[in-house]
């Protein structure tokens, strides 16, 4: 446990695939801690949060979910047995989370798009694979309370920072931005088409880092990866990033039909294993969707297979 400006302990938590962790934050407050983030919930989770809650001391009021990936809101529900404080998390976050992982049919749903995507027969499965995998870890917290970005939870504003998942809320107070997975150092966060998420996931996320830039925080607490000293700068560098991303996607287009999985070879290499395969994927697809909504592209959905063109 580490601890940081302003009373604000981080926590970094064992993640088996890349990057290899992942942070979770206390905030502390009148009526105890606001813990931001749970971790995948491993058969391990709940004594290793014992033995971490126990160190920071105090009782934890909150327990807030950012967004409902495996590494964030995986372990909420051992972790509301554990304190027995509310569960926390967005209205459209809570709607995502239970159309994944309470949907045992989520993956065949998965496999379809990706063939609907133009991913050959053989690859679905394995391109499918890692989402299957942590399905047994996730143990998020049934009818949590919803909450709306705007409100505040101990006295923290809740920001909408869709983009990388539709429904992610960060926590803003005094300049400090806990991020989750909206604004990373090193990393760049990935922002994909998924079955279900809303249409144009990359256009969210860029006007989402205007709106990072506009309300200028001093510093940001991200999911993974050290504090970012200058959250309005990367917020810029990520801009910059998916602009040239964007050129690259348009750049590949030409008057022959080209479906997403064949065009994330020309944006993202072919020596991807299947994991970076399935995200080169869906990154391609929102790409190709925000070139679709400015009308520098065309999307055609005939014979039950979804093909770009140049527009
Ligand atoms: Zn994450």
């Amino acid at each position: 446990m580490d601890e940081l400006d302003g009373g604000i302990r981080r926590i970094t938590l064992p993640l088996p695939t890349r990057p290899g962790h992942v942070h979770a934050y206390l905030l502390p407050g009148e009526d105890g801690w606001t813990l931001v983030d749970t971790g995948v919930g491993l058969p391990e989770a709940k004594e290793l949060w014992a033995v971490e809650l126990e160190h920071a001391g105090g009782r934890v009021a909150t327990i807030f979910v950012t967004h409902f990936h495996p590494d964030h809101v995986g372990a909420a529900a051992d972790l509301h047995e554990l304190t027995g404080a509310p569960v926390v998390q967005g209205s459209l976050d809570y709607a995502q989370c239970e159309l994944v992982w309470g949907n045992p049919a989520w993956s065949e749903r998965l496999v379809d798009w990706f063939e609907l995507h133009g991913a050959p027969d053989d690859v679905t499965a394995e391109l499918v694979g890692q989402s299957s995998v942590y399905r047994p870890f996730i143990r998020y917290q049934r009818d949590p309370l919803l909450v709306e970005a705007g409100e505040h939870v101990d006295g923290w504003e809740l920001v909408a920072a869709p983009g990388h998942a539709d429904g992610q809320l960060c926590l803003l107070k005094d300049g400090v931005l806990v991020a989750a997975d909206h604004l990373l150092g090193r990393i760049t966060p990935t922002v994909g088409l998924w079955p279900a998420s809303r249409p144009d996931p990359l256009g969210d996320y860029l006007a989402a880092l205007d709106r990072t830039i506009e309300l200028a925080p001093r510093i940001a607490l991200p999911g993974h990866g050290d504090p970012v000293a200058d959250p309005v700068a990367r917020a810029h560098e990520l801009k910059e990033h998916h602009r040239a991303r964007l050129a690259e996607a348009t750049s590949s287009l030409g008057s022959e039909p080209k479906s997403g999985y064949e065009l994330s070879f020309a944006l993202f290499g072919s020596e991807l294993p299947p994991p970076g395969r399935r995200f080169a994927c869906a990154e391609t697809l929102s790409h190709l969707e925000l070139r679709v909504h400015e009308g520098a592209a065309q999307r055609d959905g005939a014979d039950g297979a979804v093909t770009y063109t140049a527009a």
